[in-house]
């Protein structure tokens, strides 16, 4: 009897994952509006395979691996400094499909044209939440081939391109972005790393790099001050290393240990010394912060996908749930107010998308050279706005997420606190909020972006004639004079820096509301379809204009 009883206890059936291709529910329509039927044709057959990869062999491993950590070993049985890093299965299996779906070479093919980002970034945004973080080497390896690309040396790209673009997973490269030091990853003009020339003309490096994730990659992008150079950003310049030899030594590389870190923790952050490390010079020897920019362009394009990603992984787990879990009498998805807190959730990631992707398609007009002068003013603006809203928008969304499961949300192995860990990383590295802010808002072509945004704005009224609709596009058009305003005022550069982020947040906001209703007029026009709607409504209940009064002396009194 005693026996007996466990089967008389309910037990609750855990979240599921469907095809992630086929479950989502802006996809179809937003592929539709973007797509050539051809290439949507095309595409459909690999999306739905990598959407069901996401919600079943791979989550199933992610699950089964969830207390996997990446190991460092320092030293062989004889004493021989090595420095191996051992990855997790997952890891080693997200390489391989990576390379063979095409998760950076999509992004270079010709045939794709303009749609090649597009192609590239809705595989991306099906894949990234199973593969534990593998999208952070895959985002660097993309940055780099573009930077090198952006910089022109034959040679390097002769050796480099072949690896980083190749679909083979025997002959696909990774490549890091060593900037941050610990002097600072937001103000890497303070780096101390050293370059040094030889009598022969090479160079070598010598300083610490103090966050160098996917330490496994075989190759690097860095940046070090050349001897004699002036100090700050301007006396900085790039470099390539290829960080092990042919027989596998490293090359003048000690990695001294792997981050203990909140998040992420299935990618091998490592703290780096370098010594002696051979590098080749890329660009000029001065302005390497400026040398590297288009590895940023590209790197916070990923982090915007990922984030979006992030929260359509966290929304389809919380309602599976929904659906499941009952609570006084009737599912969790039947009870008004946990139904009004998902759609608040949906709201946000419908929003999320139809920016990031405004990006994604921009960015693949820009480097095809179909893209006129507005909208590269638009993409300038958008890269910082676009990563810093999502990332925010994540941590908030996939919090709730968790919140939605009760007490399950917060035990290890259901696999969420993880989630919540791994989104926390989206709103810091590649650039924080407030960098980020301050990229947006102090840089010289800030009123060509304005302008910009505010055509693209402007546009989606134009495309839209459901009376609420029209109404919340001239809400979000009224935040967006405000802050044009704000910005012509000449403010004190102090109150301009303390309202930065705010005012960074509902330009993005005020975007988003406008590209929510425009979708939704065509959802409503092309087949009836009112879930846009929904979104965009819900969307425009929360406040678009974050701009408040700014006081710097009191902020100061405040902190001490
Ligand atoms: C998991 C993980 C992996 C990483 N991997 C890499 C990697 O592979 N390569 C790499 O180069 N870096 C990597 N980083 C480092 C990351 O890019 C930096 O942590 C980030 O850029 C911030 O730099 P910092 O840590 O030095 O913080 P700081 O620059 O010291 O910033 C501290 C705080 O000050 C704020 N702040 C700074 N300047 C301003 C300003 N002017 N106005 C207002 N606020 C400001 C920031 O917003 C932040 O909140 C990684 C970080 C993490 C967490």
């Amino acid at each position: 009897m005693h026996n007996d009883w466990p089967d008389m206890l309910f037990t609750q059936s855990p979240p599921t994952l469907g095809n992630q291709f086929d479950d989502d529910p802006l996809l179809p329509s937003w592929l539709q509006r973007h797509l050539p039927a051809p290439l949507r044709a095309g595409l459909d057959p690999e999306l739905r395979a990598l959407g069901a990869l996401a919600g079943g062999e791979l989550y199933r491993m992610q699950q089964a691996e969830l207390a996997h950590e990446p190991v460092l070993t320092q030293f062989d049985a004889w004493g021989r400094r090595i420095d191996q890093v051992a990855v997790s299965p997952l890891w080693r299996e997200a390489e391989r499909l990576a390379a063979q779906h095409g998760l950076v070479a999509t992004a270079y093919e010709p045939a794709l044209g303009r749609h090649a980002r597009i192609a590239q970034f809705l595989k991306v945004y099906l894949l990234h939440p199973s593969t534990d973080v593998y999208s952070c080497p895959l985002a660097m390896t993309d940055g780099a081939a573009r930077c090198l690309l952006a910089m022109g040396d034959q040679a390097l790209i002769d050796r480099t391109l072949p690896h980083l673009t190749s679909r083979d997973p025997a002959v696909f490269w990774t490549s890091g972005q060593w900037m941050t030091e610990t002097t600072g990853g937001s103000d890497v003009g303070r780096s101390e790393t050293r370059a040094v020339q030889d009598a022969d003309g090479s160079w070598r490096l010598y300083g610490r790099k103090w966050f160098t994730s996917a330490v496994t990659s075989q190759m690097t992008l860095t940046l070090a001050r050349p001897e004699g150079n002036p100090p700050g950003g301007k006396g900085l310049a790039m470099f390539h290393v290829e960080i092990r030899d042919s027989a596998g030594r490293l090359n003048g590389i000690r990695v001294d240990r792997l981050k203990d870190k909140l998040g992420t923790r299935k990618v091998p952050t490592a703290e780096l010394l370098l010594d002696g490390t051979r590098a080749t010079l890329v660009g000029p020897p001065l302005h390497g912060t400026r040398s590297i920019e288009p590895m940023l362009v590209v790197t916070r394009m990923w982090n915007s996908v990922c984030a979006v990603s992030f929260m359509r992984r966290g929304l389809a787990l919380a309602r599976s749930y929904a659906r499941e879990r009952k609570a006084f009498g009737q599912p969790l998805e039947q009870l008004p107010l946990h139904a009004d807190t998902l759609a608040g959730l949906e709201a946000e990631t419908w929003g999320a998308f139809l920016m990031t992707f405004l990006l994604v398609e921009l960015n693949g007009r820009a480097e095809r050279n179909e893209i006129d002068d507005e909208q590269r003013s638009l993409l300038r603006l958008l890269t910082p706005l676009t990563k810093l809203v999502t990332g925010k928008q994540a941590v908030a969304v996939v919090t709730e997420v968790i919140e939605s499961f009760g007490g399950a949300g917060y035990v290890e192995n259901t696999g969420l606190p993880q989630l919540l860990r791994d989104t926390h990383v989206l709103p810091i590295w590649e650039g924080t909020t407030n960098v980020l802010a301050l990229d947006a808002l102090l840089r010289s072509d800030l009123d060509s972006g304005l302008a910009a945004l505010m055509g693209r704005a402007s546009a989606c009224l134009r495309n839209v004639s459901e009376p609420r609709m029209v109404a919340a596009i001239r809400q979000a058009l009224g935040a967006l004079e405000r802050a044009a305003l704000v910005l012509e005022s000449g403010q004190e550069p102090e109150v301009l820096q303390a309202g930065a982020r705010r005012l960074a947040l509902t330009l993005a906001r005020a975007l988003q509301l406008t590209l929510l209703c425009e979708h939704a007029q065509w959802m409503i026009d092309h087949g009836g379809d009112r879930r846009g709607y929904a979104a965009a409504m819900r969307y425009a209940r929360q406040p678009v204009d974050l701009m408040t009064e700014v006081d710097p002396a009191a902020d100061r009194l405040l902190l001490g």
